[in-house]
This record gives structure tokens, C-alpha cells and sequence, in this order.
């Protein structure tokens, strides 16, 4: 099978898209997984809105600023 230029060209230009969509998805996935990480980690207090690091395992915290206690997956609702 002889290779011609249009045949050539077609081939570079779906891998090129091949790999743009397989590095992109890679790259969203870690994103994601970054994000998810650092959402368990940081909270925003619901008195002041500080937003601080925590890295214990208890359901309630404290607030750095203003020492008001806080559930460590809150939906954000006040009460
Ligand atoms: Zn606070």
C-alpha cells in the first residue's frame, strides 16, 4: 500500500485529535481529583467566612478566627 499525501495529512491530523482529547481528559481527571482533595480539606466558617485548613477527622471544628464550631461537611446554611 502505497501512502499518499491526503492519506499523509488525515493520519497526522486525527492523532493530533486523538491526542489533544486523551491529554485533555487526563488533565481534567487530575483536576477534578485535586479539587475534590483540596474540598475536603478547606472550610469556610459559617459565622465569620474564614477559610481555614483542617486536617482532623472529627465532624465539628473549630474556627481559627473566631472559635465558633462548624460541621466539617456544612452545606453552607446558617442555623
Ligand atoms: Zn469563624
Amino acid at each position: 500500500m502505497e501512502l499518499v499525501l491526503n492519506d499523509f495529512v488525515r493520519l497526522v491530523l486525527f492523532s493530533t485529535l486523538v491526542c489533544v482529547a486523551v491529554f485533555g481528559a487526563f488533565s481534567r481527571f487530575l483536576h477534578w481529583r485535586s479539587e475534590r482533595k483540596l474540598k475536603r480539606l478547606v472550610t469556610v466558617c459559617r459565622l465569620c467566612g474564614h477559610v481555614f485548613m483542617n486536617r482532623n477527622d472529627t465532624e465539628l471544628v473549630h474556627c481559627d478566627a473566631c472559635h465558633a464550631l462548624n460541621l466539617r461537611n456544612g452545606n453552607g446554611k446558617l442555623g
